[in-house]
């Protein structure tokens, strides 16, 4: 199925690029883009005749792969649930180019060795580029700062706690001040944890109605507030992993208008599905932070389309059944991602295309420091391209989940658009929609 380095030619779609679109064709060579322009296709040989593998993009957008900030690959240590090898299937169906791969992990992502054995399981996978990200303290555990210096000699560009916010402020305040000297980025979760012990949704009137204990919104929003004031204090740049509230877009853009810089993300179920959904009482829709109301929602959509939330980032988070089989409160937070985004995106976001493929790719590259992704399609490019169709409306299936766990709350929403196909490094991954 695979082009073993072979030339591609992907005819007939709009490449998409910042500068805008252009129908077009994109000749593939030696993992790099060679050409972009109007009817290679006629001009070259046929695939017969010793000419490129043809993938055929008619009706469809070709624009640089996704790239996700958050992806939970549950390797190493629970690998009962995903692994970097299924997560990677997962990546690749959905669009995406490169995961960034998140912390808690066991052990944790908290020194090199860890962080190369996470990037060499990608590099073996060999489906998406696989880009370990570094805890902020030694097992996540909130009060000793992980060695950074060495994690990012190693080539870490995102550090986090991802799971647990940092709580204690001097520790918060050391580890940017590290930061800024070895120009890496935090990115934190944003969750006061004395004010969600052991919630399971939301806290607001459905929670109530419900009786069920809650997340406030407030608990996400001191977090920010005060690492907003710690980012204007040190000068390091800081990047604010799935926001849920629609204060917490009033307070990035205050920051954005001020000139820190900060960055934000927002999950794709935070802009599609609300904590009603918990009157269901199924597992599937606990998540960390919780779904909130639709003025969140909402809130967030803005956001996302006017550029202050600068990317949209899965946080898929794969559990086993027998754990999300258990009672709200015992079962464990968090959802599938990395198959859906794109759909929930074309369905949900209401940003135009274009500001999907910012969100998804450009955005999030540039936040992650992976140079080799996020890049226009033009000649010289790295070849890591997506091409995906904007139309047509589907639901998920179990059978269609290639992760290792099926906690997908989507099975009942529908979703648009679809990949089509997918070039990782030079190499088809996925045709067809189809995995090689
Ligand atoms: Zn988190």
């Amino acid at each position: 199925m695979g082009n073993n380095g072979g030339p591609v030619l992907v005819t007939g779609g709009t490449v998409l690029n910042r500068s805008g679109e252009s129908r077009a064709d994109v000749l593939i060579t030696d993992g790099r883009v060679e050409r972009v322009a109007p009817n290679l296709d006629s001009s070259l040989p046929a695939e017969s005749a010793g000419g490129p593998r043809r993938l055929v993009a008619d009706g469809c957008v070709v624009s640089s792969s996704f790239v996700d900030l958050h992806t939970h690959m549950r390797e190493p240590g629970r690998e009962e649930s995903e692994t970097i090898a299924t997560a990677s299937r997962a990546a690749a169906l959905g669009g995406f180019g490169a995961c960034v791969a998140m912390p808690n992990t066991d052990p944790a992502q908290d020194n090199v060795a860890v962080v190369e054995f996470v990037r060499l399981q990608g590099e073996r996978a060999g489906l998406v580029t696989v880009a370990p990200s570094g805890c902020i303290t030694v097992g996540r555990n909130g009060t000793q700062l992980a060695p950074f210096h060495s994690m990012a000699a190693a080539g870490v560009r995102l550090f986090t706690d991802d799971g647990n916010g940092v709580q204690d402020p001097l520790i918060m305040r050391r580890a940017l001040e590290y930061a800024r000297e070895l120009g890496v980025t935090l990115a934190q979760h944003c969750e006061v944890s004395r004010l969600t012990e052991g919630a399971v949704m939301h806290e607001g009137c459905c929670s109530s109605r419900l009786g069920l204990p809650g997340w406030p919104a407030i608990a996400e929003v001191l977090m920010l507030q005060r690492d907003i004031e710690l980012v204007r204090e040190t000068g390091a740049s800081m990047h604010f992993l799935h926001l849920s509230t629609a204060r917490s877009v009033e307070i990035v853009r205050q920051a954005k208008n001020e000139g820190l810089p900060v960055t934000a993300e927002v999950t794709p179920h935070h802009i599609s599905l609300t904590d009603e959904k918990l009157a269901t009482f199924s597992t599937l829709f606990k998540v960390n932070p919780p779904l909130r109301t639709m003025e969140d929602v909402e809130s967030l959509r803005a956001g996302l389309a006017d550029g202050t939330i600068d990317a949209l980032a899965t946080d898929h988070a794969p559990h086993a059944a027998h754990l999300k089989d258990q009672d709200l409160s015992a079962a464990p937070p968090g959802m599938l991602g990395l198959q859906t985004a794109l759909g929930v995106a074309l369905a949900y976001s209401g940003c135009a295309t274009r500001r999907v493929v910012e969100a998804m790719s450009w955005s999030p590259a540039a936040i992650a420091g992976l140079d080799d992704h996020g890049r226009d399609i033009e000649a010289g490019s790295p070849a890591n391209v997506v091409v995906f169709s904007t139309e047509g409306s589907w639901r998920q299936t179990p059978e269609s989940i290639v992760s290792k766990s099926i906690n997908s709350p989507y099975f009942d929403v529908d979703l648009k658009g679809g990949v089509r196909h997918v070039v990782h490094r030079g190499e088809v991954v996925v045709a067809g929609g189809v995995l090689r």
